[in-house]
């Protein structure tokens, strides 16, 4: 089935500026005309949970960038955040489930571990997987690429 991206990312705005109550720098963008054959639902919790993640990882004031854009191997979707970051031994862990980096803001925060783990599984039926790329202290970019074969690109001619 054919998932619209431009609609899904306007749900996920939506979602990211409720969660993030004016206190987060939240940027979107979104490359027209690039939609994926897929699971809508999946993918909707997929984006989702990273979105949420790099907001509850992110102390207030913090930035937040969201995107979906066309590049050579695929659609590339990433979530980039400036906060609290996480040291290389917990990064290959991060997708177990029930794993969480026991830092100040996880403990607070509540969550159940979950969510990785899940993204996980749902990406593995979009034939692709999460890429984490993250400095401790500096933030962290959570991104996947969905292979071509499962996009649909109708380049849009901007006149
Ligand atoms: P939930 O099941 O509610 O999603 P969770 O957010 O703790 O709970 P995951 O989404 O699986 O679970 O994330 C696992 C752990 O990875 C988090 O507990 C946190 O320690 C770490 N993590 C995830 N995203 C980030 C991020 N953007 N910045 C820093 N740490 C992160
Ligand atoms: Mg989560």
């Amino acid at each position: 089935v054919k998932v619209s991206m431009a609609q899904m990312m306007d749900i996920l705005r939506d979602e990211a500026l409720a969660l993030a109550q004016e206190q987060y720098d939240v940027s979107f963008y979104c490359e027209p005309g690039l939609d994926v054959y897929g699971n809508e639902l999946q993918l909707r919790s997929v984006c989702s949970n990273l979105i949420s993640n790099a907001i509850r990882y992110t102390e207030p004031g913090g930035k937040i960038e969201v995107s979906w854009r066309k590049i050579a191997s695929g659609g590339l979707f990433s979530v980039k955040d400036n906060g609290e970051g996480i040291a290389p031994q917990h990064i290959g862990r991060l997708t177990e489930r029930f794993y969480r980096v026991d830092s100040a803001r996880s403990r607070q925060s509540g969550g159940t571990g979950l969510g990785l783990a899940i993204t996980k599984h749902a990406l593995n039926h979009h034939q692709s997987e999460l890429n984490i790329a993250s400095q401790l202290g500096k933030g962290s970019t959570f991104s996947f690429i969905i292979p071509p074969n499962l996009i649909e690109f109708n380049q849009q001619d901007g006149d």
